[in-house]
């Protein structure tokens, strides 16, 4: 019926992977239960204070006594703490306190710190009565004195460093019911630790590191096992041992190898590889690499990732991709101090203990992607990975030493340049990767993408053969888009269809299949006549030998991937008057965009549609103005047949797909055009796109995204494009046989920008009406 009376100070533990607490007390006094109030959730009960209060002490014994107990008590109490190490902070503290408390609070102190079973401390607990107290401690002092002194005639020829371990946990050899288990764990773990301090001794780490690290190490030893500290500063030692300090793999450099291997793996691409050969060529010369940061920044799919392999795989280095999309936690850079529970090094110093060396190449992938939180800006962090003046000293919270990253190759990938933060922009030389032609991705589907599919699926050309008027089938009618992910998806689902009917065959004699497929005789029509393979509708056929190949032909297609995704829609979508096909530049390249107008009785109202950012908003009000102030020029009228082009009228513009958010001024002259055409009754012309930002007095000024925009229009089948005159430039860049296909026509005013847009032109009414009156 005795307790004690407690504060709790801590709780620190988790439930992860199992419940575990240590819970911190500082006990008050001792109390007696009066009547237990209640049970439940937890007891309540009525108390009475037994111990710290003025007449107990004086109460039961006479001083002297009392007062020769406890001196006795002191005595033993000062040799046990003086066999111990007083160098370790807490012995000394102990010391101090031995003096400086009062004697009647001694025993139960020295207690807490004596290993015995719990049960011996719960009876020193149980005695209320001062004098009893001592009794009972006593024993337990002499005993654990006892212990010491054997001990260390036993451990006294090994070393010095060795003792100093041995005297702060003396308790468990000692122990009168020695626990064998518990003692060989400790045992092991303390050869784990010495074998630690080995390992630090002899790695190769900074002296700066090597520093830190040996007095974490004395650290460690002093420290209990049971502390949550103890594990995170092994875990902190063991990474550092692990990191590649000095480690690195020698380089292999060889330009011509070099292009080989890059003109190998990819196709096309000219100015990206041209770009990364210089870099190599520079770095054969110098060997000191305080070269730019590369970022490749284009369209997904267009082999900014692969590219990155590659230059790592010429070099013969290590290749590590940290993807930092999504990324908003500047910790995940730099790591968190390891004051907190569960911190860990950033993704950089990870990366690098993955590799295991300290030059590989690193891909930060998605630059452009980065977020921004509460916990800091994580492109601030990349700042100082990516500066080469100062990367040599990147310090991870988690380390908090520095580590040299001079040697780490560093490429980036973005979709855009846009979003990434100016600074970081600044740090690196931006190499632009457009999208592909089809031409250019019928190549790479034929050279690349096939055979790893086939690979990948076990398949052997002999098995399957696509042409490549199926290839451009796939490309123009299943996918759109600027890269060839998609097309390397369509590839390998019509490679998984293929696969199954390759196994089916090799069981065609116990169990004749039929395709589903009809005849179709016009799908053979693709096919060259010399050597026509059977397509996939005949595989059926018992006849065939089995290694005929399987030809995979439109009709095939067809039941592979079900009907064709997009149409050439753009005849029928322009058989109106209100319809202008734009370009449009998106992070995931060019693309053709109608801008719909119509109008109808209203206020002067214009209405818009889209998902329009502020800039194009604006285009569109600078068109209505424009075609407004000229609508007598060229005799544009509402539907009341006035001049005043918004008289009684709404208009209401949209820009498909609505989902998507759209903003910047290329769209200004497609706006103009449509208007016009709304305005005029007369058809644009079906196979005109066009791009320009437009002025208050209707001239057309230079936009970005030339190539990608030329580009989505070639693949739209398109074949007249209207560009700004200063973007002429421009064009160079775009293959020959893409600018061949198309024709171009340079605008500097809007007038250039009708005249082309409309079949026959756009009339402006001769300004020699306005001079009709006669003298
Ligand atoms: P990104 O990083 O630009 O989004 P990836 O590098 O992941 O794109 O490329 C996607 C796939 O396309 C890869 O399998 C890559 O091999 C292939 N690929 C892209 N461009 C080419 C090319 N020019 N030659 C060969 N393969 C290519």
């Amino acid at each position: 019926r005795i307790g004690t009376a407690a504060l709790a100070v801590q709780v620190v533990g988790s439930n992860w992977p199992k419940p575990h607490y240590t819970l911190l007390v500082t006990g008050l006094c001792r109390f007696q239960i009066l009547q237990l109030l209640k049970e439940k959730p937890y007891p309540v009960a009525e108390v009475e204070q037994l111990d710290r209060l003025e007449q107990f002490t004086n109460e039961h014994k006479s001083e002297e006594e009392l007062g020769e107990l406890s001196e006795q008590f002191y005595k033993y109490a000062v040799q046990l703490v003086e066999m111990l190490d007083m160098s370790v902070p807490a012995v000394a503290k102990l010391r101090r306190l031995l003096d400086n408390l009062p004697r009647e609070a001694l025993p139960d102190i020295l207690t807490s710190i004596i290993r015995t079973s719990n049960q011996e401390k719960l009876q020193i607990l149980d005695a209320v009565r001062l004098e009893e107290r001592f009794k009972m401690t006593i024993p337990l002092l002499v005993r654990q004195i006892e212990g010491l002194k054997l001990l260390q005639k036993t451990r006294k020829p090994k070393q010095d460093d060795d003792k100093r371990v041995v005297a702060i946990r003396p308790n468990r050899r000692i122990n009168h019911i020695p626990s064998i288990a518990e003692d060989e764990e400790e045992e092991e773990d303390h050869d784990d630790v010495v074998m630690l301090e080995k390992k630090i001794r002899t790695s190769s780490m900074s002296e700066q590191a090597l520093k830190v690290c040996l007095k974490e190490i004395k650290r460690l030893k002093k420290m209990p096992q049971s502390m949550p500290e103890y594990a995170l500063t092994r875990n902190y030692l063991e990474l550092m041992v692990e990191l590649p300090w000095n480690k690195s793999t020698k380089d292999r450099l060889e330009i011509r190898a070099a292009r080989i291997l890059l003109d190998n793996d990819h196709y096309a691409m000219e100015k990206l590889k041209k770009r990364v050969l210089e870099y190599l060529a520079v770095r054969q010369l110098k060997n000191n690499l305080k070269g730019p940061i590369l970022c490749f920044v284009g369209p997904p799919g267009v082999g900014k990732t692969s590219v990155g392999r590659s230059i790592a795989k010429t070099l013969g280095r290590e290749f590590h991709r940290i993807a930092l999309g999504g990324v908003c936690d500047q910790s995940d850079i730099r790591g968190h101090r390891r004051t907190y529970v569960g911190s860990m090094p950033g993704r950089i110093i990870n990366g690098l203990k993955t590799v295991g060396v300290n030059n590989p190449v690193f891909l930060l992938d998605e630059v452009d992607k980065l977020g921004k939180s509460l916990q800091g800006d994580p492109a601030a962090a990349l700042l100082e990975v990516l500066d080469p003046e100062q990367n040599h000293g990147f310090t991870d919270h988690y380390l908090n030493v520095a580590f040299d990253l001079s040697q780490v190759l560093f490429i980036a990938t973005a979709n855009t340049t846009a979003t990434i933060p100016p600074a970081l922009l600044d740090r690196m030389e931006i190499i632009q990767v457009p999208g592909y032609t089809q031409e250019e991705k019928i190549e790479i589907a034929h050279r690349h993408l096939i055979p790893k599919q086939l690979e990948q699926h076990g398949l052997t050309p002999q098995q399957i053969q696509i042409p490549q008027v199926t290839t451009l089938d796939i490309i123009t009618r299943y996918t759109r888009e600027a890269g060839v992910r998609s097309l390397d998806r369509k590839l390998g689902a019509i490679c998984r269809a293929v696969a199954v009917k390759v196994a089916e065959g090799q069981h065609k004699e116990t169990k004749p299949d039929r395709a589903e497929v009809g005849e179709g005789e016009d799908c053979k029509e693709h096919v060259a006549e010399d050597a026509k393979p059977e397509s996939i509708s005949d595989t059926a056929d018992l006849a065939l030998p089995p290694e005929m190949p399987i030809l995979i032909d439109f009709h095939a297609l067809k039941d592979i991937l079900g009907p064709p995704m997009y149409e050439t829609e753009v005849s029928e979508r322009l058989s109106q008057p209100g319809v202008a096909i734009g370009l449009a530049w998106t992070p995931l390249g060019g693309e053709i965009m109608f801008v719909e107008a119509s109008r109808m009785d209203g206020e002067g109202q214009l209405t818009l549609t889209g998902q329009l950012g502020d800039v194009m908003k604006e285009s569109a009000h600078l068109a209505i103005s424009w075609l407004r102030s000229n609508a007598k020029r060229y005799q544009l009228t509402n539907a009341s047949g006035s001049f005043d082009l918004l008289d009684n009228t709404d208009i209401h513009l949209h820009f498909p797909a609505g989902a998507v958010t759209k903003d910047g001024p290329s769209a200004g002259v497609t706006i103009v055009t449509c208007l016009a055409s709304l305005f005029s009754g007369r058809l644009v012309c079906s196979d005109v796109a066009m791009t320009g930002e437009i002025t208050l007095r209707g001239l057309v000024l230079p936009v970005g995204g030339i190539k990608d925009k030329v580009l989505a229009a070639h693949r739209a089948g398109l074949k007249r494009v209207i560009i700004p005159r200063r973007n002429e430039k421009d064009l160079e860049e775009i293959a020959v046989n893409v600018r061949q296909d198309l024709t171009f026509v340079m605008a500097s005013c809007l007038d250039e920008v009708l005249n082309a847009a409309f079949d026959g032109g756009f009339a402006v009414k001769p300004r020699a009406e306005r001079l009709n009156s006669k003298l």
